[in-house]
């Protein structure tokens, strides 16, 4: 069987490496990978090719840093093209970015079955960007691949056949197990006055708060009125919306270029508290065994707040600050399954269950 998988962003770099290992195992699967170019610096894109050992893209589209409509429309067609060229069995599409929905809607429309890996998640917020590109995903696609049983909960309430979901796990979990034991300080960790378990990780990224200057000072603010430090890699699109708005960054907060997954694992189990709107570092915070702030009003991970790991603050000065602080009992589960995620998506996709 031969698969297209259609990667673009940086989470999707971590969650295909996991599958894209499996695949390399087998024999009867070959994988043609494209990159649609949605992350093109060398730290969002080039240093997880290299340090995640994924196979060089077989195609780069070389489409980002553009409009969510440009985007989007670009990458369909030049996806289209692709497939076309290469007429593979299936494609494989992960996440909720503009390269997901291009690559299922380009597949669908060509009458190739298309497989969502991380399947079924929902904020109920349609003004994310990602959850419009979710759902419509989901729609499009012919195997549902779900990490969670909210997710579950959510496609069967959507009316999706039953016979298009499986609940295998989470293919980040995976990630997590596989290179723990790899993750190693960043090269800069030497040079800043910073105790190991003694900061607070940040990760700020989402459009709602960066593009929002109220809400991207309040946060500042709040990480920074914490009595630990904060080390916070910080984002393309974060940085030039500081410069952009004029704001200046309060002490208390290291700001680093973006790093890669390793490193990222190494902060993650070494940090004091985890502060993100990301979704991916939400459930990294758990794995690590970490307590998580989350800078948005909804999450899509509603087991760990459910469970006391994360608590919703929102852009809110004083809910960061006091969440910051907070403690409470905990309760731990395999939410997220037992770390075969991806094994257990390719012998799905092989009729093997
Ligand atoms: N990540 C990383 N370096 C960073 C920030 C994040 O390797 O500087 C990793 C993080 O560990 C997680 C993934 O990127 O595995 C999350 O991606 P992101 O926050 O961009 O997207 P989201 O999960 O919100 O879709």
């Amino acid at each position: 069987m031969k698969v297209v998988t259609i990667i673009g962003a940086r989470p999707q770099f971590i969650k295909a490496a996991t599958v894209s290992r499996v695949i390399a195992t087998r024999e009867d699967i070959s994988e043609v990978i494209v990159h649609t170019g949605q992350h093109y610096d060398a730290n969002m894109s080039d240093v997880f090719f290299e340090e995640l050992a994924i196979p060089r893209p077989d195609h780069h589209l070389g489409i980002g840093g553009c409009s969510h409509g440009q985007m989007t429309g670009r990458q369909l067609e030049a996806i289209e093209k692709v497939l076309l060229a290469e007429m593979p069995d299936m494609v494989l599409v992960y996440g909720d970015t503009n390269s997901t929905l291009a690559g299922a809607l380009s597949a669908v429309k060509l009458h190739i079955p298309v497989a969502h890996i991380e399947a079924g998640l929902r904020s109920y917020n349609r003004r994310m960007p990602e959850e419009i590109n979710r759902i419509l995903t989901d729609h499009a696609s012919d195997w549902l691949f779900a990490p969670t049983e909210t997710a579950v909960a959510n496609l069967r309430r959507e009316g999706l056949p039953e016979e298009r979901i499986a609940l295998v796990g989470d293919v980040m979990y995976d990630a997590t197990l596989f290179y723990r034991e790899r993750a190693r300080p960043p090269e800069w960790w030497d040079n800043i006055q910073v105790e190991p378990g003694q900061f607070i990780l940040a990760t700020v990224h989402r459009a709602e708060n960066t593009d929002d200057p109220v809400r991207l000072s309040a946060i500042l603010a709040g990480l920074a009125a914490s009595e630990h430090p904060v080390i916070m890699p910080m984002h393309p699109r974060t940085r030039t919306k500081i410069d952009e708005f004029g704001l200046t960054l309060p002490d208390g907060i290291h700001a680093v270029p973006p790093v890669g997954y390793l490193d990222m694992n190494w902060l993650e189990a070494h940090s004091w508290m985890i502060a993100t709107d990301s979704g991916g570092v939400q459930k990294e915070a758990y794995f690590h065994g970490k307590r998580c702030v989350t800078l948005r009003e909804e999450t899509e991970w509603v087991e760990l707040v459910e469970s006391g790991w994360n608590v919703l603050v929102g852009a809110d000065f004083d809910n960061i600050f006091s969440g910051l602080r907070g403690s409470g009992s905990k309760i731990s589960s395999p939410f997220y399954g037992d770390g075969d995620a991806a094994a257990r998506i390719v012998k799905g996709l092989m009729g093997e269950v």
